[in-house]
């Protein structure tokens, strides 16, 4: 079976988020199991090159209509790491600073930007003949593939052998656009209704991927349900409760080769859930790095994300001095939106021995946070799936969530004697409900050796792609048996 995946971020080319280690991961799962023949296409941005990979030029040349004007891709590839990544090139489009925008606002021509890359993702699986049995397409910068699939990069029609499946990996990034740019698809007037990708007078892509594929699926099923109703739906709820089975949620998994406290070259000590003594050293020198006091029974709370009303930043304003009134530690990794930038700086400064702030998108560093924090704070209003649980869960960070979308089907609730589960979530978007869930936790913490077994169950949990690689072949053979 040949899958082509198409993304506009995949790890470790580039990156802004979750999106990125999906398509870093996943495929490298599927590309391990028999008879799967995978590869992917994403832009040529400046962070390739940036990172230190030099994909090679093939020499191809595609002319790609967009609107009445054309423009010339470069077709560039490279097999490391595996599988397959081919890039689109222009850089007029793509050899810029950032991926969507700067912080202050999204690139003005993000929708003629993604409708080349799409329109070129043709052209491309033509000119090589690739013959893709599935092209899986993640998120609105792909959404209008697989009707540029089906009518071709002019809009006068193509022969798709291929069929389509489209992830929602957030479904508040929707890529609407108005209605008078349509005409750059050169797609047919036809689909510019109710039922297709308009919405409200606009062009919505994540809209079309929603309408136009032959499967929908999103990266939890907890999130598959709330997307179905008004409050996580944006917009697009009655879309989504009408897909019936055409609409499925599949977890998230985690490349364990890459996450790995076992042997993590970048942490300052190994530890697994039989040898947890390298944890105090990460955490000791985490602490240090910071230039925070080690207090052996203060817990250091780690956060890594991005500072937006989504992850919970309000709710964590709401409650900061109420937290603070508890003997713990902070330490805040992220970027984002300004209010918070200016919030978590002021908090840095209020209580500069047990905060720590950095306002910076720092890999390494989070690694660092993930291995030294005992517990990780995810207080996301709404959360499609949520890597870093399952990334802090095996490195023996307890996570502390709201019970929403991938969190709640991640993390088991610790139960009142501390006996099972693997962390703590707390329902109901207030702050008083996430410093219940916080003293739970903190009383647990005073029992070090109920403590050890908690860090010993999560660490143990099994998140491996493996299990989720099954269930979209299993979904892909269903999609090509319809054929
Ligand atoms: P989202 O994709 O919504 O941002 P996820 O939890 O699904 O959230 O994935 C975010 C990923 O990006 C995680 O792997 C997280 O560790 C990482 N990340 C987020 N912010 C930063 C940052 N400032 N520095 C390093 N890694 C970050």
């Amino acid at each position: 079976m040949k899958i082509l995946f198409v993304a506009s971020e995949i790890n470790p080319f580039a990156s802004t988020g979750g999106l990125a280690d999906v398509t870093g991961s996943l495929p490298h799962a599927l590309g391990r199991e028999p008879d799967m023949d995978i590869c992917r296409v994403m832009p040529f941005y400046h962070q390739v090159a940036e990172r230190g990979f030099q994909p090679r030029d093939t020499g191809i040349r595609i002319e790609v209509p967009v609107g009445f004007r054309t423009y010339p891709a470069e077709i560039w590839v490279t097999d490391d790491p595996a599988p397959r990544t081919y890039f689109i090139r222009r850089d007029e489009f793509f050899d810029r600073s950032y991926l969507y925008g700067t912080p202050e606002k999204d690139y003005d021509d993000n929708f003629e930007r993604y409708i080349f890359f799409q329109k070129a993702t043709v052209a491309l699986i033509d000119a090589l003949q690739l013959k893709p049995d599935i092209v899986h397409c993640n998120d609105w910068q792909t959404g209008m593939l697989p009707l540029l699939l089906r009518h071709g990069i002019r809009g006068t029609g193509r022969v798709a052998q291929e069929r389509t499946v489209f992830t929602i990996h957030n479904l508040a990034f929707q890529g609407v656009f108005p209605g008078s740019a349509y005409g750059i698809t050169n797609l047919p007037f036809l689909y510019f209704h109710l039922d297709g990708l308009e919405f409200y007078g606009n062009v919505n892509c994540m809209k079309a991927g929603i309408t136009a594929s032959d499967r929908v699926t999103t990266v939890s099923q907890t999130y598959a349900q709330e997307i179905q109703t008004e409050a996580v739906g944006c917009g697009l709820h009655g879309l989504l409760a009408k897909l019936g089975t055409k609409l499925v949620g599949l977890q998230n998994g985690v490349d364990y080769e890459k996450w790995n406290p076992a042997n993590d070259s970048q942490i300052a000590a190994r530890f697994d859930a039989q040898h947890l003594e390298g944890k105090q050293t990460c955490r000791e020198t985490l602490a240090r790095l910071l230039g925070l006091p080690v207090k052996a029974g203060r817990p250091i709370i780690g956060m890594i994300t991005r500072l937006t009303d989504q992850k919970g930043l309000g709710l964590l304003a709401a409650a900061i001095t109420e937290i603070m009134q508890r003997d713990v530690t902070l330490i805040i990794l992220g970027l984002g939106q300004q209010k918070y930038h200016d919030a978590c700086r002021q908090w840095g400064q209020q209580w500069p021995d047990r905060i720590a702030v950095k306002l910076d998108y720092d890999s390494p560093l989070a690694r660092r946070i993930i291995a030294g924090s005992d517990l990780m704070l995810m207080p996301s209003q709404f959360e499609p799936s949520g890597l870093n649980q399952l990334y802090a869960m095996r490195y023996g960070s307890i996570p502390l969530v709201h019970d929403v979308g991938g969190l709640t089907d991640t993390v088991e609730q610790v139960n009142a004697e501390g006996t099972s589960g693997t962390g703590f979530k707390f329902r109901g978007f207030q702050h008083d409900a996430m410093l219940a869930s916080l003293d739970q936790a903190l009383a647990l913490f005073r029992r070090p050796t109920e403590w050890r077994k908690l860090m010993t169950r999560a660490m143990e949990k099994d998140f491996s792609w493996d299990r989720t690689a099954h269930d979209y072949i299993r979904l892909y053979t269903e999609v090509l048996a319809k054929r």
